[in-house]
């Protein structure tokens, strides 16, 4: 249960934000990097761990301030070593948030909201309708628990976890400011210390946000593809009928270049099966990328009940990828991870409380995979 209070949570401030915060409370700026080291690379939640601050001054900081991450409500490791959280966040949704290791790499994939507005077709947190943004403490909290989960001494610090990626539930466009403000402390050397090139920012194309996100950070970006053409766009990701490709990838290629140095577009393309997974597909993809430097990853569509879409056979995944491969561009298939515990990309339900308690009634979204609810889920109607 969400409990009110007045006190500021430090864990989704930024570094010039704590410094502000002690400013404000009349202390000097440096004690912000003592705290955002307690707090990120030691996971503390608790002001008298933190031994390097006078006994005064904590006592003064229990009484303005507290380190509150969203509330863990159930952790699942699968057999493949993939780990999924379901966590609550203050609206009282659930959000999922799911580490995926291969090979050297340690991948967190975050949420940014409770449920999406945008309705791609194929998506089962965009079945759920919006309910609430995520706090900034609340989308950086999900790295918190992640990486308290592997230990906090800070020699394993962004060991780990070593990528980000805003690839959970909810368009993180549309929470810009909170998702902003948790990506500059993941890569702050005082937070996280993961690298630019490693957290990855990936919207389905809102594309006025892309335009800001190119002023105020240089992370990583990708972009949800899914159809090479407007007509088919329009049904899969419906926000394309707003800002249509011809608008879409010029404002990708605009964010990308003025990254500089090497830095691709990530494009992702999620294969519907007899939808956008024919040969006239990637032809016509190959000839829409064909001025953007980028990087294509496949995504066989991970099914969920009622959905309407399958997963196109491996022939079918393999013989897309060869075309847009013999066309000289950089194609991977993603491969599904951790599906004995639902992790997989689109299969991230959460549970998503209707705001509007319309009525009382609730459908129970986990029941569309076959469980039962924890807790009373979206309305859906
Ligand atoms: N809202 C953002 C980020 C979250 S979705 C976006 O749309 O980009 C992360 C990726 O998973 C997106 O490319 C999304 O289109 C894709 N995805 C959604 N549902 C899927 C499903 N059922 N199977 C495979 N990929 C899916
Ligand atoms: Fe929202 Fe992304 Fe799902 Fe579309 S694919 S509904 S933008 S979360």
């Amino acid at each position: 249960m969400t409990v009110m209070t007045t006190k500021t949570n430090l864990l989704g401030l930024t570094q010039p934000q704590l410094e502000q915060f002690f400013e404000t409370i009349g202390e000097k700026r440096f004690r912000a990097g003592q705290v955002m080291k307690w707090i990120h690379h030691f996971g503390v939640d608790d002001f008298d761990a933190m031994s390097n601050i006078g006994k005064a001054l904590r006592e003064k900081l229990k009484a303005s301030a507290e380190i509150r991450g969203p509330e863990i409500v159930s952790q699942d490791i699968s057999s493949d070593g993939t780990r999924k959280w379901v966590v609550r966040v203050a609206s009282g949704s659930c959000v999922e948030t799911v580490y995926i290791p291969q090979g050297g790499r340690g991948t967190l994939c975050v949420s940014s909201q409770a449920g999406c507005a945008l309705d791609c077709s194929f998506c089962s947190t965009g079945k759920q309708g919006f309910n609430s943004n995520l706090t900034a403490a609340e989308v950086i909290g999900q790295v918190w628990i992640a990486n308290k989960s592997f230990g906090t001494v800070p020699a394993k610090i962004d060991r780990a976890i070593t990528n980000v990626v805003m690839m959970g539930m909810g368009e993180p466009l549309l929470n810009f400011d909170n998702v902003v403000a948790a990506m500059s402390i993941m890569m702050d050397d005082l937070g996280y210390g993961i690298s630019k090139r490693k957290v990855t920012l990936s919207t389905s194309g809102v594309v006025p946000m892309i335009e800001e996100l190119a002023k105020v950070i240089d992370v990583s970006l990708a972009i949800s593809l899914h159809a090479p053409n407007n007509a088919l766009r329009d049904v899969l990701v419906p926000i394309n009928k707003k800002y249509p490709l011809e608008v879409l990838l010029p404002a990708c290629n605009s964010y990308i270049s003025r990254l500089g140095e090497k830095r691709v577009l990530t494009v992702e393309y999620t294969l519907l099966k007899d939808v956008n997974d024919q040969p006239e597909h990637a032809a016509q993809m190959a000839a829409l990328l064909k001025d953007t430097p980028c990087k294509i990853n496949l995504i066989p569509f991970n099914p969920f009940p009622h959905s309407g879409y399958e997963r196109p056979s491996n022939n079918a995944i393999r013989r897309f990828q060869d075309l847009l491969h013999k066309a000289g561009y950089n194609v991977t298939v993603r491969t599904t991870r951790g599906e004995d515990i639902d992790a997989a990309c689109g299969q991230l339900v959460g549970q998503v409380m209707d705001r509007t308690r319309r009525s009382e009634r609730y459908i129970a979204v986990r029941d569309l995979t076959g469980e039962a609810p924890a807790k009373p889920a979206a309305s859906q109607s």
